[in-house]
């Protein structure tokens, strides 16, 4: 996960501040230097550390804070404020504005994540009501026009996809006409990569982006690649001028350097962030909420907005139903489980939890686990679902031998569910009582 060794540290620093009620200035120093120590370990740019470093001392060490009641809550505000005005401040939202279609240019290094971060965001637009039409202009990489297509195929959307024998600037200027005809509105063009940034490149991207005018050009750079990746930014923008950056592989580096540099370094936002290879792992960019998670505050918006995308409606009132009702069998249990398996890795969704985050380096995330519940309940008969009370010594053998667990496992997760069952006859039970005190008003 991204930011862990980041976070652990500035978790740590915080936690000896707090411990010592009234503060010095002397304590604030020492702090700081920490604080920068922590900082250049995760990779971040010398130059933007040592800013962040005076804006926080300039806030932190006067009167105000130290005499204040909670000299250390203080210091963590201010640590926060900054992080977040270093990642941008707000949300940098995608520019989709004008006639359409409107044209998105996505440009980058080969093996950045550019092609399959166009799919990516074309479904995200694509469920934000958007009609995307993808186009593969990156006739270099081997394979990169096949990918595209085979992604297109997966997110049920039209790509535009001529072959890899034509001039890239024609095949976008094409797929921009093709879209006006079919009655999209949006037109993603993955574009040709190189594995560096060469004249040849620079020239082509500049060809298209006179052919098509984008309303915006995104730079996908890779993060593990950590401050390489902040220089190819500032490359791509002095060079092409970009609008925003997508930073993908953030699910896979620890540091998170990039991420903390890039925008202070080109004055460009991070848009979006790629947190795994699966086509629904785009995020938008919220800096302050990635504040809140390298300083373990949580992220319990990102955490409601996934858990909206992932639950239907539908579903949420059958459930409700179902434990106002108190019918709540293993079936609703195990669609329960596909649910908030559906929200993405369980790793992920732990670390938005206030104060989880730092204490999860010991906590392993058995998906292992989620798969053998599901492998017992889809062993059980459908009767068996819904009166687990029927669940004799041979029905557990015989599920067991199904599911290929062990008795124990069967035990365990009956056990689980009785557990769920009697907290939930609790909650529903309170809130009946509840209504009916109102009532009496
Ligand atoms: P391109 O050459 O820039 O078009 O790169 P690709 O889209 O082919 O991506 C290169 C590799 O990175 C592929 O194996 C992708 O699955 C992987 N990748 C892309 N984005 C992410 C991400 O956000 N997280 C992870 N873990 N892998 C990613």
């Amino acid at each position: 996960m991204a930011f862990e060794g980041l976070a652990e540290k500035l978790q740590s620093v915080f936690k000896r501040l707090r411990g010592k009620g009234k503060l010095t200035e002397a304590d604030v120093e020492a702090a700081l230097r920490e604080v920068r120590l922590a900082l250049l370990e995760a990779d971040v740019h010398f130059k933007v550390v040592k800013d962040f470093i005076a804006r926080v001392r300039q806030r932190a060490v006067g009167q105000e804070v130290l005499e204040s009641l909670t000299p250390a809550q203080q210091v963590i505000k201010i640590v926060h404020d900054e992080l977040t005005q270093l990642m941008g401040g707000q949300q940098a939202r995608l520019d989709l504005g004008g006639a359409p279609p409107v044209p998105v240019m996505l440009v980058g290094l080969q093996g950045s994540g550019k092609t399959t971060t166009a799919a990516k965001l074309a479904r995200l637009l694509a469920r934000q009501g958007r009609q995307p039409l993808l186009v593969a202009a990156d006739v270099y990489r081997p394979a990169a026009v096949e990918q595209l297509v085979t992604l297109g195929q997966q997110i049920q959307l039209p790509v535009h996809a001529p072959g890899t024998d034509r001039d890239p600037v024609d095949i976008a200027r094409e797929g921009v006409a093709e879209a006006r005809r079919r009655g999209r509105d949006v037109v993603i063009i993955d574009t040709a990569g190189r594995l560096h940034i060469d004249d040849a490149l620079m020239e082509e991207l500049e060809r298209i982006r006179q052919a098509v005018a984008p309303r915006e050009i995104l730079l996908v750079v890779d993060a593990m690649t950590g401050q390489d990746a902040v220089n190819v930014a500032e490359t791509f923008h002095r060079r092409l001028g970009i609008d925003g950056v997508v930073l993908t592989k953030l699910d896979g580096d620890a540091r998170g350097g990039a991420a903390l540099s890039v925008r202070a370094v080109t004055g460009r936002p991070i848009k979006f962030v790629g947190l795994g290879e699966r086509v629904d792992q785009l995020e938008p960019f919220h800096p302050e909420r990635m504040a809140s998670r390298i300083l373990g505050m949580g992220d319990v918006l990102s955490l409601i907005e996934k858990a909206q995308a992932a639950f239907d409606a539908q579903q949420a009132q059958r459930l409700e139903r179902k434990l106002r009702e108190q019918t709540f069998d293993l079936e609703d249990f195990l669609e329960q489980l596909r649910q908030v398996r559906k929200m993405g890795p369980l790793d992920q969704l732990l670390a938005m939890i206030p104060g989880l985050g730092p204490r999860l380096k010991d906590v392993t995330v058995d998906e292992g686990e989620l798969r053998r519940i599901e492998a017992i309940i889809q062993s059980m008969t459908p009767e068996e679902r819904r009166h687990p009370e029927i669940i004799n010594a041979s029905r557990r053998r015989r599920i067991a031998r199904g599911s290929g667990t062990r008795v124990q496992d069967v035990n365990r997760l009956l056990k689980q569910f009785a557990e769920t069952q009697r907290l939930m006859k609790q909650v529903t039970g309170a809130a009946r009582r509840g209504r009916r005190g109102l009532g009496n008003l």
